[in-house]
């Protein structure tokens, strides 16, 4: 009975299968259990706190489970280390407030990346992105795949936490009220200006794996594009007509001077040719035109069908021409005289020079058994001064013109004048220098001459029919203005940029190139900065060079006008 009541009165929590069990327990969540010591500044400090560990849990709690304080601190750790701590385990911390550059050191198998073009507001809309990411989720993002769209990268985002599983697509760059994505624009738009052909950039793009765009995508493009180039170089001619214009004085007969000269697409039948026009005075571009084989199958003949478009289109708009300076294409010869009484013909100083220094050979050199017959010793030593001379009788004749006047009788003056110094060369090279023009070296006392006189009546004769059978005395009215049409060929040079003669172009495409080249050469030739035109020496015939090709700096304001007309065009249709 007295055991039983002390059997009774032992409580269950004080048996020793109880005291046990506790006592393991206890041992058991000593490994797991701990306790962060801290010592607040205040009371109010320390209240704080606990409310906030509180909130904690009970924002925790909104997910319907119970959490413990080892949550809560698990969460608070994991949001610190998230912002500040290392981000995938490779990356060293960084220090936020730390502003230095931010590289990334590349990892081996990484070098093949794909690479997109981005913009700036786009990546300040990413950040934007991924940090309303954080304020919901607390969870790491992670890029799961990138794709192309032409040169834009989409990149789908992903979150590793458990339950959200937050997806979402960034693209790298805003888009166009058209529906395109800005940077595709642009770099097609960079790509037409630059006269790349579709193949090249399509290389290139793929060599440095960086997207390509479609032919298909390029004609949409262009489609839009096109206009607003043909536009712009339509300006950009005749704001160089007003300019050219400009440079005439009141006191002219009325009428600009242009050189013209045509260039064939290819080198061999050509599909396209083009005739352009520059103004003499500012070497700008004023008209030009596309010859294509539709309008005319024989390539040859696309200079004079271009030389009527100008003359039609000069007509239509009130444009008189004086002097119209041209490489002595035949056609173009007669044209003016017989259809453009008007206008002055006159023809390139340069190809007929080169013509007399190849023609002179004839009575320079030869058999020996023609000695006498078709040349001349006294002769072989003149070749090129006697090319030389031809030139600066035409020089003369110039000068002469630009002192006297420039009216009918002035210009059969200037004719007579350079007859009569071509005829003077025999006389020259006999010695008798009295009819040399008054600022040549021979005329000067101490005259030592670097060439044999001419003492045979043979050679004499040779020379004087020389003379006299040449282009330039036969027709001394297309050389009396001593014009150089050098300009018109550098031009040339510039359409190479964008037109490749190996290359056979459509012909819309091939317009297009053309103006492009229209537009570069009227924003870039005779460039104060970077011109190279040495004034025209006074004994040497001025070398053949150009005020474009040596041009040390280029600008391409065109470019950038086109690219905001054609944004303007887009933002205005939508
Ligand atoms: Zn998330
Ligand atoms: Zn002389």
């Amino acid at each position: 009975m007295h055991s039983t009541q002390r059997e009774n009165s032992i409580r269950p929590s004080e048996t020793h299968e109880a005291i046990r069990e506790r006592n393991q327990r206890r041992t058991r969540d000593n490994s797991k259990r701990g306790s962060i010591d801290y010592a607040a500044p205040t009371a109010v400090a320390k209240a704080d706190l606990q409310t906030a560990f509180a909130s904690i849990r009970e924002l925790l709690g909104g997910r319907q489970h119970k959490f413990s304080n080892y949550d809560v601190l698990v969460e608070v750790t994991n949001f610190f280390l998230m912002r500040n701590g290392p981000a995938s385990g490779s990356d060293p911390v960084r220090n936020p407030e730390d502003d230095g550059h931010c590289f990334e050191a590349t990892d081996k198998n990484k070098t093949e990346d794909r690479m997109f073009l981005c913009t700036s507001s786009s990546v300040n809309n990413l950040v934007a992105r991924i940090e309303e990411h954080r304020r919901c989720c607390g969870a790491n993002l992670k890029c799961e795949r990138t794709n192309l769209i032409g040169h834009a990268g989409r990149l789908h985002f992903v979150c590793n936490s458990n339950d959200a599983k937050h997806r979402w697509t960034w693209y790298s760059s805003s888009t166009l009220p058209n529906g395109k994505l800005l940077v595709n624009y642009r770099m097609l738009h960079a790509v037409e200006t630059s006269g790349m052909l579709y193949a090249q950039y399509d290389a290139l793009c793929k060599a440095g794996n960086m997207g390509v765009l479609g032919k298909q995508y390029r004609k949409t493009f262009i489609s839009q594009y096109g206009p607003i180039v043909e536009r712009s170089a339509e300006e950009s001619r005749s704001d160089a007509l007003l300019e050219e214009i400009a440079f005439y004085g009141p006191e002219r007969r009325g009428g600009i001077e242009v050189m013209s000269d045509a260039r064939h697409a290819t080198r061999k039948n050509a599909k396209q040719s083009d005739i352009v026009f520059l103004g003499d005075r500012t070497h700008k571009c004023v008209y030009k035109t596309c010859v294509t084989r539709e309008d005319d199958t024989c390539s040859q003949r696309h200079e004079m069908a271009g030389v009527r478009r100008f003359y039609e289109w000069a007509d239509e708009n009130a444009v008189p021409v004086d002097i119209h300076a041209h490489d002595r294409n035949a056609s173009v010869n007669k044209f003016i005289r017989e259809e453009r009484p008007e206008t002055q013909n006159s023809n390139d100083t340069w190809h007929v020079t080169k013509q007399v220094g190849r023609e002179v050979k004839k009575i320079t050199s030869g058999a020996q058994r023609n000695h006498g017959k078709t040349w001349h010793a006294d002769l072989s030593d003149k070749g090129a001064s006697i090319k030389t001379h031809f030139y600066w009788c035409m020089k003369h004749a110039k000068t002469y013109m630009r002192e006297t006047g420039h009216d009918t009788n002035t210009r059969e003056e200037a004719c007579q004048i350079l007859r009569q110094r071509l005829d003077n060369i025999v006389n020259h090279y006999q010695g008798n220098h009295g009819e040399c023009h008054p600022t040549s070296g021979c005329r000067s006392g101490s005259y030592e001459p670097t060439w044999r006189l001419i003492r045979s009546p043979v050679a004499v004769r040779l020379l004087s029919n020389f003379i006299r059978s040449s282009v330039v005395y036969k027709q001394p009215e297309h050389f009396i203005d001593c014009k150089d049409t050098h300009y018109v060929e550098s031009y040339n040079n510039v359409v190479l940029v964008y037109t490749d003669k190996r290359v056979v172009l459509g012909n819309y495409t091939y317009k297009l190139r053309s103006d492009m080249a229209c537009l570069d050469w009227n924003e870039n030739v005779d460039r104060p900065a970077t011109s190279t035109v040495a004034p025209e020496p006074d004994h040497r015939r001025p070398r053949r060079q150009s005020g474009y090709r040596n041009t040390v700096r280029k600008t391409s304001q065109w470019k950038n006008r086109i690219w905001r007309e054609m944004m303007t065009s887009i933002f205005t249709i939508d």
